[in-house]
């Protein structure tokens, strides 16, 4: 039996594109894209969190060019409530409470937070930190791939631990075609799971249990789950700027193929209003 966390979902503000973007045939009409993280508590490990979503440094981030031109293109609606601090101040905790962050993949509306947490340490795959920090320095190539390395903390590296480097697990039969995820933990509560595609190396999270039900978090592998359910990819011009195509269409059909034969398992998208509501609604 794996340990049992708790987890919460927390909308950390909301940036709102077309959603024929997210779909390939969907409206011409404007949709609310809500920067989704996970609040975890372990019963040993204390505090834990899936991404940050947004926060203040993407504004000062994103103060010149060329970083302006993310926020214009996707403009940010971040209200003071749904700041991450806020939220865990409401929760009765502080930034400090938070040990561990773990980093789905580093667009900047995932790790726009980091800088928050002093005494956090982070995982992520070493994949995407080698071609997040190659980055550094190439400030067009970085903004138009989604990357603000001003967003990192000034001691990341030494904080940073590669999750590849923990122990390699089966994961549940059901889960297939999902087969092996990392166990960050070493108690089997939270399983990295590899999605790669929209970056090279984006993590999912499956835990076994939270509060008595197996939960998938999946970052940006889909924007929508009822998107997901149709097996509907975002559109053509999103899947210019993929950096792997054909592995996030092969991560997206394996995604697509567990929501629908396992509908009792939350799968989270980053970024979904309807995954979120129903998860509050299940809960
Ligand atoms: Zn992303």
């Amino acid at each position: 039996m794996a340990t049992t966390v708790k987890l919460h979902l927390l909308r950390v503000g909301a940036c709102r594109h077309l959603e024929c973007m997210a779909a390939r045939g969907g409206r011409w009409a404007m949709m609310d894209f809500p920067a989704l993280c996970g609040l975890i508590q372990h019963p040993t490990r204390g505090w834990i969190l899936y991404d940050t979503g947004y926060a203040e440094h993407f504004f000062t981030a994103t103060e010149h060019l060329p970083e302006r031109l993310y926020r214009q293109f996707l403009p940010v609606d971040l209200p003071p409530a749904e700041l991450l601090t806020a939220q865990l101040a409401t929760l009765g905790l502080t930034t400090a409470d938070i040990g561990t962050v773990i980093i789905s993949h580093y667009h900047g509306d995932h790790i726009a937070g980091l800088r928050d947490f002093p005494k956090a340490q982070f995982f992520a795959l070493r994949k995407d930190t080698e071609q997040f920090l190659a980055l550094t320095g190439k400030r067009w190539r970085a903004t138009l791939q989604g990357y603000l390395p001003g967003l990192l903390p000034d001691d990341f590296l030494p904080r940073v631990q590669a999750a590849d480097d923990c122990a390699q697990v089966d994961l549940p039969a059901w889960l297939q075609p999902f087969t092996s995820g990392l166990d960050l933990l070493g108690d089997g509560s939270l399983l990295a799971v590899p999605l790669p595609g929209h970056s090279h190396g984006q993590m999912g999270l499956f835990m076994p249990d939270a509060d008595g039900r197996p939960v998938f978090l999946i970052g940006d592998a889909a924007w929508s789950l009822p998107f997901l359910r149709e097996g509907r990819l975002p559109s053509r011009l999103v899947a210019m700027i993929t950096p792997d195509r054909r592995r996030y269409a092969q991560t997206f059909r394996g995604l697509q193929q567990l929501a629908v034969k396992e509908p009792a398992l939350a799968l989270l998208p980053s970024h979904c209003t309807v995954a979120w509501q129903e998860y509050l609604h299940d809960a």
